[in-house]
């Protein structure tokens, strides 16, 4: 009795994605391979792993090896290895779906950018090595069996939406994947992967560095065609961090980085440590080009791979690196602990947090060099990380002091080159002491708001914060390099030289008595939103605008805070509401007031001028309706 054979329907996204890596990513075909040795060493990884808590898994005199396999005739080439397997619903999971979320909205960027490059740079980060298989093959069949169970699970597809599934009499542990392959054509990047000469080059290419012996029994490559076949390893297996980096070119590099990080672009930067001292261990780490789109979702797991003594023993070891250097990938190789350290172990181990000191220290050093030495490079590297690398300011104080100069922001200064700290202190005007900030929902609105106004007379730089989390590093950084960061949107302005100041003061205290009773007027009129109305110092050409006191939230903040966790996140905050003393708005509405306090006109004013101050800088009317209401009466009075 053969076991039935049922047929299923790839998952949706799924489908589309390997539509995607079928028809849009031509250039490199040969790229299969790799995915495909990738895999069986990842499934030979994990069997090792299982074993060091369940000794059952393994035999003693187990090779963990791959195997390639190949019937020129019927020109099939296998690739074969004796790791974990799947079980059948394993099958399904991870070969017939795509499971990460946000998948659906990826997949509709995909397929809306025309471009095969970018579908490339994209695509890899959903773990859809395995369907560039059918780049090269017209049919596929995969034999599993997963260590420990009884059955094996034979999967097999055309690659055209649907896959077919039955039982399978697989002896052994493992996993068995056969290409039934295109014909060969060169010209479309075809090439005869039956072909021996062909793999050992793959191999070398993209494998060399793999872990596990990669074997082929074929003739060898320097005898004649007629003698006899015999079993060839085709990777060195030395594992990459162990040679001279010296020796190591560039594309080995980026190799390895592809199978660890799962990737299919290059890096942007990587680099070598070797830590000697009381404990020993070495890191290679590198820098993506891209975020993976999943870097701010709560339950993804980030983390170098942890070996000691050249065996992998973790696959994402989170405690390694701080949270705000998840994006980084690699791997460290510790010479001094133990083999059967758990995930609970490590936790508390003190080894590893002191290596994750040394190692976030490196990576700050190093990033130091980058800021400093190729801007080009870390202006990429702050596009994709830089929010990231901004929740350490949340950290502790050694590590806020670190990332500090490391923080690029927008200003005043330049339309699109982006500034330190230290840069912006070099520029500061010699009667300027502090450093001044702006939070908001984007340049744009920033750019454009009234807080600036006295700023800009004075020639003062001005930070553009927003970015979402600067709002806590505005919260967390109240100095820097002893000169304290204030926002424009905050408190009372006072600036230029002291006697600038005392004269200042005098004028406005005498102003102060001329509207007193009208800024009185104001308050009591928006006092749902408003606490104080005053005269402005900040406002040179504006008629109004709002702030906060010193140790009030941002509207900005306050916005995100409703939009993320819920409109009663915060309770609504009054602010400020400063008039500009020199403008003809404010002198005209004194007279008006004086003039009769009782004027129904000016209830809509005063509704008009808060509005006004709303929408210019980019926050929303609380009562649009009543802004509204007073726009058109006064519309209607004034034409
Ligand atoms: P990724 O390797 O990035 O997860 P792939 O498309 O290459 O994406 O593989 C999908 C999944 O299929 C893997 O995560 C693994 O769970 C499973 N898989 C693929 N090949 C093998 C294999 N040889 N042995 C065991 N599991 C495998
Ligand atoms: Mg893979």
């Amino acid at each position: 009795m053969t076991a039935p054979v049922e047929t299923f329907q790839f998952q949706a996204e799924a489908k589309q994605l390997l539509d995607i890596v079928i028809h849009s990513l031509y250039s490199q075909k040969d790229i299969f391979l790799r995915e495909l040795i990738s895999n069986a060493s990842d499934a030979l990884d994990r069997v090792r792993i299982e074993a060091l808590t369940d000794p059952d898994v393994l035999q003693p005199d187990d090779t963990l090896e791959i195997r390639l396999d190949t019937d020129a005739a019927a020109r099939t080439l296998s690739i074969s290895d004796n790791g974990i397997g799947m079980s059948r619903a394993e099958v399904t999971e991870n070969i017939g779906t795509i499971a990460k979320s946000g998948t659906r909205e990826l997949v509709e960027q995909l397929r809306a950018s025309k471009s095969g490059d970018a579908a490339a740079q994209l695509i890899g980060q959903f773990g859809v090595g395995f369907y560039s298989v059918f780049m090269v093959a017209d049919r596929v069949t995969l034999v599993t069996r997963r260590a420990g169970d009884e059955k094996a699970t034979h999967w097999s597809s055309t690659g055209d939406g649907t896959y077919a599934i039955t039982e399978d009499s697989r002896f052994s542990r493992g996993t068995t994947v056969t290409l039934h392959l295109k014909a060969v054509d060169t010209e479309h990047g075809l090439a005869d992967f039956a072909a021996p000469d062909v793999l050992r080059t793959l191999v070398k290419r993209y494998s060399d560095f793999v872990g596990y012996p990669i074997k082929m029994t074929a003739p060898r490559p320097d005898a004649d065609t007629s003698a006899a076949p015999e079993e060839q390893v085709l990777n060195s297996m030395q594992p990459i961090w162990t040679r001279p980096p010296g020796d190591v070119k560039d594309e080995e590099f980026t190799e390895f980085y592809r199978h660890v990080a799962h990737d299919w672009a290059e890096p942007l930067d990587r680099l070598s440590l070797k830590a000697e001292g009381r404990l020993e261990y070495q890191a290679l780490l590198f820098i993506p080009a891209q975020a993976p789109f999943d870097l701010y979702f709560r339950d993804q797991q980030f983390g170098l791979q942890l070996y000691v003594r050249r065996i992998l023993i973790m696959d994402r070891c989170q405690n390694l690196l701080p949270p705000y250097l998840r994006f980084i990938k690699g791997i460290v190789d510790s010479a001094d602990l133990p083999l059967n350290l758990s995930r609970e172990m490590i936790q508390q181990d003190r080894h590893i947090s002191q290596m994750q000191s040394w190692l976030s220290r490196k990576v700050l050093d190093h990033l130091k060099l980058l800021r400093d030495n190729d801007r080009d490079t870390y202006r990429k590297l702050w596009g994709e990380f830089g929010s990231v690398l901004k929740e350490g300011i949340a950290g502790e104080g050694d590590v806020k002091d670190k990332l500090l100069p490391l923080l690029l922001f927008q200003s005043s200064n330049d339309a699109t080159a982006l500034t330190t700290l230290d840069e912006y202190v070099v520029r500061m005007k010699s009667d300027q002491t502090k450093i001044y900030y702006l939070t908001g929902e984007s340049r744009a609105v920033v750019e454009h708001s009234p807080h600036l106004e006295a700023f800009q007379a004075k020639g003062y730089e001005v930070l553009y914060l927003v970015d979402p989390v600067d709002e806590l590093v505005t919260e967390r950084v109240r100095e820097f390099d002893g000169k304290s960061l204030t926002s424009v949107g905050k408190g009372t302005v006072e600036l230029g030289s002291e006697d600038e100041r005392k004269q200042a003061e005098a004028d406005l205290s005498e102003q102060r008595e001329r509207f007193a009773t009208v800024l009185e007027f104001l308050q009591s009129t928006l006092t749902d939103w408003v606490k104080e109305a005053r005269l402005s110092t900040r406002l040179t050409t504006s008629p109004v605008c709002l702030v906060g006191a010193e140790g009030d939230i941002s509207p900005n903040l306050e916005r995100l805070l409703r939009r993320t966790q819920g409109p009663d996140a915060v309770t609504q905050q009054k602010r400020i509401l400063e008039i500009n003393p020199t403008h003809a708005i404010a002198e005209k509405l004194q007279e008006r007031f004086a003039a009769n306090q009782d004027d129904p006109a000016l209830v809509d004013y005063a509704h008009v001028l808060f509005g006004y101050a709303l929408l210019a800088e980019g926050s929303e009317l609380p009562d649009p309706g009543r802004f509204n209401k007073a726009i058109g009466e006064l519309l209607v009075k004034g034409l």
